[in-house]
């Protein structure tokens, strides 16, 4: 069976760790170093479901659109937001304004595809302490009832990055 290709893309402000994440999906490597991508980048990787999945095809291609941060991105949005299965909105937990402004992402997706699937990640926990993170989380479940899922997770440390990708994958198939 032909295995299907779905596009999804990363929204959030500048600097949440939408280009990180990816590459620990994608290549499992995570850089401190700072590299700003220049305009769009397009990443492929194949999931393949586990045996006990709901899904009903074996796996999935993804095709993750990914925005370089300085691009005026309200000017291009419904280009680079057309034709997406899903997104996973992001957030850094280490700036509160990101999570404030995670409705605007949201609205600005849900404009282009009235019937994606929105997954949240509130992404850096491995940078915040542990008694502040229900708090951080709360702030972000205004949204629990529009998206799929929020994920807590690190594109440093790889926690709950590839789970996200897969529950995102498995929803859009
Ligand atoms: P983007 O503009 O949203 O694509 O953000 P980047 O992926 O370029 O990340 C911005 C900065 O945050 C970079 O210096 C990354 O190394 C760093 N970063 C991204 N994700 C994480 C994370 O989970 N933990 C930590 N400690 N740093 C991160």
């Amino acid at each position: 069976m032909a295995i299907i290709n779905k596009k999804i893309c990363l929204v959030g402000d500048f600097g949440v760790g939408k280009t990180s994440l990816i590459r620990r999906f994608v290549d499992a490597q995570f850089s401190d170093q700072y590299l700003s991508t220049v305009g769009v980048k397009i990443s492929k990787k194949q999931v393949d479901f586990p045996a006990n999945t709901t899904a009903k095809v074996p796996g999935v291609n993804l095709v993750i659109w990914d925005l370089e941060g300085h691009t005026k991105f309200k000017a291009i949005a419904p280009s680079y937001l057309q034709g997406s299965s899903g997104a996973i909105i992001v957030a850094d937990l280490t700036r509160d304004e990101t999570i404030e402004r995670l409705g605007e992402h949201i609205k600005l997706f849900q404009s282009v595809n009235a019937h994606g699937s929105m997954i949240i990640a509130l992404n850096k926990v491995d940078l915040v302490e542990p008694e502040k993170l229900d708090a951080l989380v709360k702030l972000s479940e205004v949204h629990s009832a529009t998206v799929l899922q929020i994920y807590v997770t690190s594109a440093k440390t790889g926690q709950d990055v590839d789970n996200m990708f897969l529950r995102i994958a498995e929803k859009i198939v």
